[in-house]
């Protein structure tokens, strides 16, 4: 018998989704495009932007999911350990059983009766199959974003999906464009192997710490957030008194307040600056054959071009106008929620600093906590639909006002989003006879 929902995809969101979804009795059925759990952190699955250094960059207590902590001491897990994690997860609850493995949906096209036809490429062959709703659990960082340059580079241009490991890059003169938190891992990298490293950067950036007071400093502060602007007055000064001021390492300086953008959670690359082993270059002007002009005038010859642009979102199996998209990201309640309840909702599209699989989690008890009301108690499904239907939805932001940027428009303030995700939650189940999957 087929369930009611599917799930595109077992990475970590995936998970929390299928396992969210068997708290409260609701059936579904998974699909997943590799051979295993683990999403990105699965080294080995095709589509997997991971590579051979990469480790966690929130800490470890504030990443895990609540019901489930990791097996570790360590305070910031390489990413084996983390597919293991990944495993053990699957394993305790036995999610793997609900999904299937090496199965690609390529479309997800609604019926006229208003249910969903999902049609995936299956070692069997390819299978349609139809459900009352489908959670799209894909990932969003899997799709290069690749910027249009001015002129031909002639050299090796390559995107950071594409890297794995420093051996990639030695002996070469190496340009990295953009230093977001890959750019800079894969700079630190590098320097051990490359003949050279220069980055390339468009703005400047705020450098924090793994470690504060010798404590994981995403742990600090945890429970208790300060006000907005309290928070950027006293964090600036802190970040200036550990690691010094990034413009004296050749960075350029922030024009805009500390967590408008997302953080860097690396300051190796500021002693590999303080030690010359790379430099900090303008942002691009235009490529001729190997050499690179900026934009202040200079220009050198290299290699290999990284670049460390990021990524796209994408949910190439869904039509457009059912995702509501609005520029670079859809127009969700909460990030989740079609505002027309077309029976898709987005599991995992959410970046802030320090959400963790928890924050993933709870996104993933909410959908449980709807889809359950649907099912048993109609009329609170139908006042959180007509709470969604009202604008203004909930601020997520705190106030901070986050840059323009394409890769900033599903971005959210971590504490904001799960109190207004656990707002929402506790008003479905509360006098219903629904069971909350909140934790
Ligand atoms: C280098 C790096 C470091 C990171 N560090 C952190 C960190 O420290 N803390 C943190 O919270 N987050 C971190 N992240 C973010 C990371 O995206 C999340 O931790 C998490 O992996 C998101 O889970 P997800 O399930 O939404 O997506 P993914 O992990 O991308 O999983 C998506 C799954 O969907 C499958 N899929 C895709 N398309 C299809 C299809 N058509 N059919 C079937 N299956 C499909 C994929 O194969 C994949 O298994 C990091 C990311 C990177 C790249």
């Amino acid at each position: 018998m087929l369930a009611d929902y599917a799930i595109i995809g077992a990475g970590p969101s995936g998970l929390a989704m299928a396992r969210a979804l068997q708290k409260v009795g609701v059936s579904v059925d998974g699909y997943e495009a590799a051979a295993d759990v683990g999403g990105l952190w699965d080294i080995s699955n095709p589509r997997s932007t991971m590579y051979e250094s990469a480790h966690l960059i929130s800490s470890r207590t504030t990443t895990e999911f609540a019901e489930f902590p990791m097996n570790s001491t360590v305070d910031y897990p390489g990413h084996r350990t983390l597919k293991q994690y990944f495993d053990d997860y699957a394993d305790a609850f036995s999610l793997r059983e609900l999904f299937t493995f090496n199965a690609r949906v390529t479309s997800v096209t609604r019926t006229e009766d208003g249910l969903w036809d999902l049609t995936a490429v299956t070692p069997d062959g390819e299978i349609t199959r139809t459900y009352r709703g489908v959670i799209l659990a894909n990932g969003t960082l899997a799709e290069p974003n690749i910027p249009l340059f001015q002129g031909e580079f002639s050299g090796e241009l390559m995107h950071t999906s594409e890297y794995k490991s420093p051996s990639q890059l030695s002996d070469r003169r190496v340009l990295i464009i953009g230093a977001g938190n890959s750019g800079c891992d894969i700079a630190v990298d590098a320097v051990h192997h490359a003949a050279s490293i220069d980055m390339s950067v468009r703005r400047g950036y705020y450098f924090v710490p793994r470690y504060l007071f010798g404590r994981p400093s995403d742990t600090l502060n945890q429970g208790k957030p300060l006000p907005r602007p309290m928070k950027q007055f006293i964090d600036t000064r802190l970040l200036r008194a550990f690691t010094g001021d990034p413009v004296k390492f050749g960075f350029p300086k922030p024009n805009y307040k500390i967590y408008e953008s997302h953080p860097i959670v690396n300051t190796l690359i500021l002693n590999h600056l303080g030690q010359g082993d790379l430099r900090i270059r303008a942002d691009i002007d235009h490529f001729d054959g190997s050499t690179v002009h900026f934009v202040d005038g200079s220009s050198d010859d290299y290699d290999t071009v990284l670049l460390a642009t990021g990524y796209t979102l994408d949910y190439p199996m869904v039509p457009r106008e059912y995702l509501h998209w609005n520029g670079a990201a859809p127009s969700l309640f909460l990030n989740i929620f079609a505002p027309d309840f077309n029976g898709l909702y987005v599991m995992g599209m959410v970046e802030a600093s320090g959400l963790g699989w928890q924050g993933r989690y709870e996104q993933a008890a909410l959908i449980a906590a709807y889809l359950q009301a649907e099912q048993h108690e109609p009329d609170q499904a139908a006042a959180f639909r007509s709470r969604v239907a009202h604008q203004p939805w909930p601020d997520v932001t705190a106030g901070y006002r986050y840059l323009g940027l394409d890769r900033m428009s599903y971005y959210v303030n971590k504490d904001a989003y799960r109190s207004a995700v656990h707002d929402e939650t506790t008003r479905l189940v509360q006098g219903a006879s629904l069971t909350a999957a909140v934790r």
